[in-house]
């Protein structure tokens, strides 16, 4: 993996046209987000149509990060893959779709857990990490390296029917918490979507957030969610949105 800086993808007026058209991105937006370069934690339900709709959407550089194979209970959610692509590394089989979606996609895999020791690594050069993993061991270790990255977190959580998200960004000030002033701690209930279940339809729109999230981020369109986490429920279909404050006690961003 190196740490230099591909050239920055062509801008293809076709292709992107439709992107070029709002007055929020433009043609200098297209271009920032074809020199983008995005980690993407978890190849999973969110990590799936998080990629999918950024490749679609011109991202010079995606860095794909997950251990597992793609297995069979997948697929109801994991919309990248096919039935043939079982048994294969996630971000194998997730690359070789997005490059069918766009070969101009630059697809970097990383068949490995995201960890403390490696997560200086995984983040280098990166503009913006996306967080779609399942275990709050790695959420945790994502929020502390793009702390000291000082590049925004984009974090994505679901369950059973619902889901939230929310873009952690301590280093812009005293207005922007980082994940641990929402989740201090792993949650003594904490169960994971293989014990819960899961809604294959509230993946989709969660790691679609995370995707529209990463393109105002890039494009600087509109208002990120920063200091607020935007919550799903499905079984209602209500969408709403809280306010967030940094904790001053927060063991990872310490309020300073
Ligand atoms: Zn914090």
């Amino acid at each position: 993996m190196s740490d230099k800086r591909p050239p920055s993808r062509p801008t293809d007026i076709d292709r992107h046209a439709r992107h070029i058209l709002l007055r929020e991105i433009g043609g200098p937006g297209q271009a920032r987000l074809g020199k983008a370069r995005v980690v993407i934690i978890g190849a999973g339900g969110l990590g799936n149509p998080a990629a999918l709709y950024l490749a679609a959407a011109g991202i010079g550089t995606l860095r794909l990060v997950d251990p597992d194979a793609v297995s069979l209970d997948n697929l109801q959610r994991q919309v990248l893959f096919r039935t043939r692509d079982i048994d294969r590394p996630k971000v194998d089989a997730a690359r070789d779709a997005l490059h069918a979606l766009d070969p101009a996609v630059e697809v970097e895999t990383v068949a490995d857990l995201a960890n403390a020791g490696n997560l200086p690594t995984l983040l280098e050069g990166a503009d913006l990490v996306l967080d779609g993993c399942d275990d709050f061991a790695t959420r945790f270790a994502v929020n502390d390296a793009a702390i000291a990255a000082r590049i925004p977190l984009v974090s994505g959580a679901v369950g059973r029917w619902d889901g939230q998200i929310s873009t952690f960004a301590p280093h812009l000030g005293a207005h922007a918490p980082c994940y641990r002033c929402l989740v201090p701690d792993t949650p003594p209930d904490a169960e994971s979507c293989a014990v819960t279940g899961i809604v294959g339809a509230i993946t989709g729109i969660v790691g679609t957030l995370m995707a529209l999230e990463a393109v105002k981020l890039i494009t600087k369109a509109g208002e990120p969610l920063i200091g607020r986490v935007q919550i799903v429920d499905g079984l209602s279909g209500n969408l709403r949105t809280v306010k967030l404050a940094r904790d001053p006690a927060c063991k990872a961003c310490g309020g300073g």
